[in-house]
């Protein structure tokens, strides 16, 4: 985020009172559960059938799941075989789901799905 020197924010101060704290330890509390629940589940892969079925990484399934998306109609080519894709948000992924399994890559970030290194990695010029 770029912030421009001569834009200033002034924010009131947050009142803080017995529901305040209440609230506040509430939302905190549960923060902090559900980032261990992930934690966990990210830990021990425990739900590797369904994220292999979507060709997502682990880190793309677990972690950017639900992330903020922009809620347009977005299309955007695949990085390898350039077919055009339709994506009903501006959450879109990398690849195709054909080139994605076919290459054994994740479909959102393009990184292997198995998080093997691939340093002989040609992509598109395999294509043909
Ligand atoms: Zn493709
Ligand atoms: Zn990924």
């Amino acid at each position: 985020m770029i912030v421009r020197p001569e834009v200033k924010v002034e924010r009131k101060a947050v009142k803080i009172d017995a529901a305040s704290v209440a609230r506040a330890t509430f939302v905190a509390k549960r923060w902090r559960d559900d980032t261990l629940k992930t934690a966990q589940k990210l830990d021990c892969d425990s739900e590797a059938k369904q994220r292999l079925s979507e060709q997502l990484c682990e880190t793309c399934y677990y972690l950017r799941k639900g992330g903020l998306a922009g809620a347009a109609v977005t299309q955007q080519p695949c990085g390898i075989c350039h077919d055009l894709q339709t994506y009903g948000s501006t959450a879109t992924h990398t690849l195709c789901m054909k080139c994605a399994k076919k290459y054994e890559l994740c479909k959102r970030c393009g990184a292997d799905i198995g998080f093997r290194e691939r340093p002989k990695f040609t992509g598109a010029s395999d294509n043909g």
